[in-house]
């Protein structure tokens, strides 16, 4: 990962340091969880559908040192602020701080049967916060790892992705899917992960080594997100529950194919047809990336992801302006393989797959012209896929 705007970077040496200093004692261990970009799959995962995530080379850490009594202490670097509380007394509920992710892992390991002993905690997170690159997803499943260990517990992988899951919904407060979650569980070096969100099985399917993934930052946010997200949902479950009249052993967008919804189009309202379109047809192109990532066949992945984003853009309109001119700006660049809105929309990254010897071009460039045309400077991070959560032993 090379970014030159990341203020914190792993430095074992000085996450000793720090915990010696707030803790006055050594760390037992070190554990990492990275975040994450989604490659294609868009809006799919709330419809039982597929998304392509990728594990980032930037990582949440989590150094541990087990306590002899019932007390969860944690400082974060990045906020230079501690935070305790007893593990007799977490419970869930927001109180919208981001001590919120900590207690809420422990709370929901404790509610599923595992006791833990009490723990301090140091957090240094290279991960981008409030990006889009999860790094929520990175704390909760870097955390779980760092308490199962010091309670001796050993849990699958997918079980970790849904306890941290169920505590971002009941103790964060924000009602996530599992791929953010899942993917910084089950991350591969050089790989992306195709994901069926409706019976969690995945296929690792991998990546040319000579593309790094470059995200974009537009560095907007806008204030529709949240309530247009409530909107798509929303539309999406009222198109099913039409279909259903007619295709009754529908149970969500997911099982219904683009010919079937143009055969039914008449009974839809216009606009619900176009949101149910780019879920269907955004599933599909989910499939066809992971045949042709199979295959090497990367113009192929290329165009599919353009597609995406036009279909995010036109039917589910969810981009903005400042997405659509970076994807624009990215597309005629050498190198350049795909560009596309990334996460929810309505501002936040786009994901573009760069030929390692053009990277410094498109990064100059797209700096440039996003500059020019929009008075702000993009954030560029150029990263490759990585390792899932571990200990880490350096
Ligand atoms: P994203 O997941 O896209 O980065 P979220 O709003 O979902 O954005 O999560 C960001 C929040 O996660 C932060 O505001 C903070 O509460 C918590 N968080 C993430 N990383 C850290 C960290 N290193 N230290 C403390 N809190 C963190
Ligand atoms: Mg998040």
């Amino acid at each position: 990962m090379q970014s030159g705007t990341s203020a914190h970077r792993y430095d074992r040496r000085r996450l000793t340091d720090v915990f010696l200093k707030v803790y006055g004692t050594a760390l037992a261990g070190v554990f990492r969880a990275p975040g994450r970009v989604n490659l294609i799959g868009e809006h799919t995962d709330y419809n039982e559908g597929f998304v392509m995530p990728a594990a980032l080379d930037m990582s949440t850490y989590v150094a541990v040192a087990p306590r002899s009594d019932r007390l969860l202490r944690a400082y974060s670097m990045n906020f230079e602020e501690s935070f305790e509380i007893s593990l007799d007394a977490n419970n869930p509920g927001a109180s919208g701080t981001w001590g919120d992710y900590v207690r809420g892992v422990a709370g929901i390991l404790e509610i599923r049967g595992h006791r833990l002993p009490g723990a301090d905690l140091v957090i240094l997170g290279e991960v981008p916060l409030g990006a889009g690159l999860s790094s929520s997803a990175a704390i909760e499943v870097a955390t779980a790892v760092a308490l199962l260990s010091t309670a001796g517990i050993k849990l699958e992988r997918t079980e970790i992705a849904m306890i941290c899951q169920q505590a971002e919904h009941l103790y964060a407060g924000t009602r996530c899917g599992i791929m953010d979650q899942f993917i910084a569980c089950h991350g591969k070096k050089g790989r992306a992960v195709m994901l069926d969100c409706r019976s969690l099985d995945f296929r690792l399917l991998p990546l040319p080594e000579k593309l790094q993934l470059v995200i974009c930052n537009s560095m907007v946010k806008h204030e529709l997100a949240s309530s247009e997200y409530n909107t798509r949902r929303a539309q999406c479950e009222a198109g099913v529950r039409v279909l259903k009249t007619v295709l009754p052993e529908i149970a969500s967008l997911r099982d219904v194919t683009e010919m079937q919804l143009n055969h039914h189009r008449n009974l839809l309202e216009p606009v619900v047809y176009r949101r149910c379109r780019h879920v269907v047809t955004e599933n599909d192109r989910v499939q066809r990336a992971g045949n042709a990532l199979q295959d090497g066949d990367v113009p192929e992945v290329g165009h599919l992801m353009y597609e995406s984003h036009r279909s995010l853009r036109d039917d589910y309109e969810v981009s903005c302006p400042e997405l659509d001119i970076l994807v624009e700006s990215a597309r005629p660049l050498t190198g350049v393989y795909a560009s596309r809105m990334t996460g929810g929309g309505f501002g936040g990254c786009t994901i573009n797959l760069v030929e390692m010897e053009h990277v410094q071009n498109f990064q100059r460039e797209i700096a440039r012209t996003y500059q020019q045309k929009t008075g702000m400077l993009p954030q560029i991070f150029v990263c490759q896929a990585s390792e899932g959560a571990e200990a880490v032993t350096i």
